[in-house]
């Protein structure tokens, strides 16, 4: 049976021409960056030209590129490492940010509640999941270290008005980070025009490798590096380079950019007839997430009374990999962070489908999911947990 991947937002596989790229510093162009000799040499010149490339789609100097193992770390780095630089330089100790973040930003938000003296004011979100500049407005003030507000969400796909939000960070003149780790697929990332000091990205969701991202660090922005060691990275994150992956990164992002209208262009009708054909066909359906002002590439739903986990079983063995937004695998699961703060009915919020799309996608794979996902879902709402339980005591 042919399976269908419909989990770009999860991850993406590595484009060919990327995988190219990289092949020739795993075993040919081994060297180590930081080596005086040849070897090093010519690895130094790969990671310095891969900076070079991620710089000019950034729109910012070389310098302000640090490569990391990935978005999650990059999110790390700032955040850590913005609030320990900001309070040893001003005493600020608030965080603002929101519960519907990826849990990269909102767990290092709660870690340094819980284990450096921070305090944190989550920011309120309308029902799309959005952060509006005038909450950011009521809530900053002098003692606020960093705002961290994401690009697009993850889950639900809504965006956020960064270039707003960051106009209002710098008039109070307090440090903006914002996490585009999903935004980078399809949005431009020029930090100038974002306004962001700090932006988080990560390979894998741009089909670039596992195990490759980048914090872009406004010059001047001071950091803490929350990983010591080595100088590498302008002494902000220590760890010999991983040069394949640094290198693939950048033929990722560049790649990304240069067909970023193309990819939109192609996503963006598939993604409009799931969302419509969803409402119409499927009873008790709603779009989670803002209907417009979404990733193009990005279908978000909740069923009333559907177990999002079971309808995803029956996805899965129907030949679809899909997402929900729920967090928990098996047991008693509760609706994630972000359903839950949209304000969602407990019987609705459970029932979350994501479907993401992407260069692989085909319209012959949203006829197939589209064909099949009414009756699943019918399946569903006929089948609870217990039922299931009950089935499998009886065999
Ligand atoms: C995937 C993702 C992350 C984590 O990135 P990794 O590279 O998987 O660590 C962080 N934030 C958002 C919004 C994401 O989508």
């Amino acid at each position: 049976m042919d399976r269908i991947y419909l989990d770009y937002a999860a991850t993406t596989p590595v484009d060919p021409r990327v995988l190219n790229a990289m092949l020739p510093f795993f075993s040919e162009m081994f060297g180590n960056p930081s080596s005086v000799h040849r070897y090093g040499q010519q690895a130094e010149a790969a990671v310095d030209f891969a900076r070079e490339t991620v710089a000019s789609i950034l729109n910012c100097r070389p310098d302000e590129v640090i490569f990391t193992s990935c978005g999650s770390e990059s999110d790390n780095l700032a955040l850590r490492g913005a609030a320990l630089a900001a309070r040893e330089k001003t005493g600020a100790n608030w965080m603002l940010t929101a519960r519907t973040e990826h849990h990269a930003v909102s767990r290092t938000v709660e870690q340094l509640v819980e284990h450096y003296g921070f305090a944190v004011e989550w920011l309120e979100v309308d029902e799309y999941g959005r952060v509006h500049p005038e909450t950011v407005e009521k809530a900053i003030c002098h003692a606020t270290a960093l705002v961290s507000v994401m690009y697009a969400n993850n889950e639900i796909g809504s965006l956020n008005p960064i270039k707003e939000i960051a106009e209002i960070c710098h008039r109070h003149g307090v440090l903006f980070h914002t996490d585009a780790v999903q935004a980078a697929a399809y949005l431009p990332v020029d930090v100038q025009s974002l306004g962001a000091d700090l932006l988080s990205l990560g390979a894998h969701k741009f089909y670039g490798p596992k195990g490759a991202g980048a914090l872009y660090v406004r010059k001047g922005t001071p950091l803490v590096p929350t990983q010591t060691g080595g100088g590498q990275e302008f002494g902000l994150r220590a760890g010999t380079h991983s040069v394949p992956y640094i290198v693939g990164f950048a033929e990722a992002l560049r790649l990304t950019a240069a067909e970023r209208e193309q990819r939109i262009a192609y996503v963006k009708p598939l993604r409009e007839r799931i969302l419509g054909a969803v409402l119409e066909e499927i009873p008790d359906s709603r779009i989670t997430g803002h209907p417009e002002s979404r990733l193009p590439n990005h279908a978000s739903f909740a069923f009333k009374d559907v177990d999002g986990n079971l309808l995803l079983t029956l996805l899965d063995a129907a030949g679809f990999a899909c997402s929900s937004g729920s967090a928990c695998k098996t047991g008693n699961p509760e609706p994630s962070d972000v359903l839950t703060n949209l304000g969602l009915p407990r019987d609705w919020a459970l029932g979350s489908l994501r479907v993401t799309l992407g260069i692989g996608t085909t319209p012959a794979h949203v006829d197939a999911f589209l064909k099949t996902l009414p009756s699943l879902v019918q399946q569903a709402r006929g089948l609870n947990r217990r039922h299931l339980h009950l089935l499998q005591v009886q065999v």
